[in-house]
């Protein structure tokens, strides 16, 4: 069993910058999460099944292989073995999957991968059930979380750099939708578990963030050792 780390929190909170940061100063393999549910969120999406319709996407999911391969350290996703690393992150997919990651067939799909990943790892895994479902059991379990207006500043300022045109209301709005979809769904909702460490990041830099993780992660591995 490798040395697990869970982060959860909603989207925009920086979970996957840091975990990357964090797994790479300690060595950890990271596993994002959410770019699996985000491929399933694309095949729907490419395959125009209207994603209200539970029982059409769990049927389309059924077939599909997600699977994922580190290629110089940095997570791939596959598609029916094709990379859609990139693609997946349009804001367009993100939407469906947000939608799509409630219904129970989806989640159940994934949990496996998930765990056997973690099994043979020590891992930093991000997402929105971690610790209260993937991992329960894990040493180390956080709740990385920032105001909507801080993270939609974040987002806005990440695609203008970028060069892409958007509205920072229009991105304030997205998050909190998303926020309100994750948090009360039926299906392993997003929040906080009790044995997890709030950081709640408006304030703080991504530096300060990572080492604040570091920090945690070698005081729980050096008390697991005693
Ligand atoms: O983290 P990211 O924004 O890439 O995730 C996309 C969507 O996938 C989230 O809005 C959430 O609905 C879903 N998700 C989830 N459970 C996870 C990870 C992501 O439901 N463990």
């Amino acid at each position: 069993m490798g040395f697990n780390i869970a982060i959860d929190g909603p989207a925009g909170a920086g979970k996957s910058t840091i975990a990357r940061r964090a797994a790479k100063e300690l060595g950890f393999v990271y596993v994002d999460t959410g770019a699996m549910y985000r491929a399933m969120g694309l095949h729907i999406l490419r395959n125009q099944i209207p994603r209200e319709d539970e029982q059409a996407v769990a049927k389309a999911c059924q077939d599909v292989k997600v699977s994922i391969a580190y290629e110089s350290g940095e997570q791939q996703v596959y598609l029916n073995g094709e990379n859609v690393s990139g693609e997946i992150r349009r804001e367009e997919v993100g939407n469906v999957t947000s939608v799509i990651s409630a219904y129970p067939k989806v989640r159940e799909k994934l949990l496996h991968l998930q765990r056997n990943l973690a099994e043979k790892e020590d891992v930093i895994m991000d997402g929105r059930d971690i610790g209260t479902c993937v991992l329960p059991h894990a040493p180390l379990k956080l709740y990385l979380t920032a105001s909507v207006r801080t993270r939609a500043n974040r987002r806005y300022q990440e695609l203008t750099q970028k060069g892409m045109d958007c509205d920072l209301e229009a991105i304030c709005e997205d998050i909190a939708a998303r926020d309100e979809r994750d948090m009360n769904r039926a299906a392993s909702p997003l929040r906080q578990a009790e044995d997890a460490v709030l950081l709640e990041s408006s304030e703080l830099g991504i530096e300060e963030v990572t080492s604040l993780v570091v920090g945690y992660a070698k005081e729980r591995m050096r008390k697991g050792q005693e």
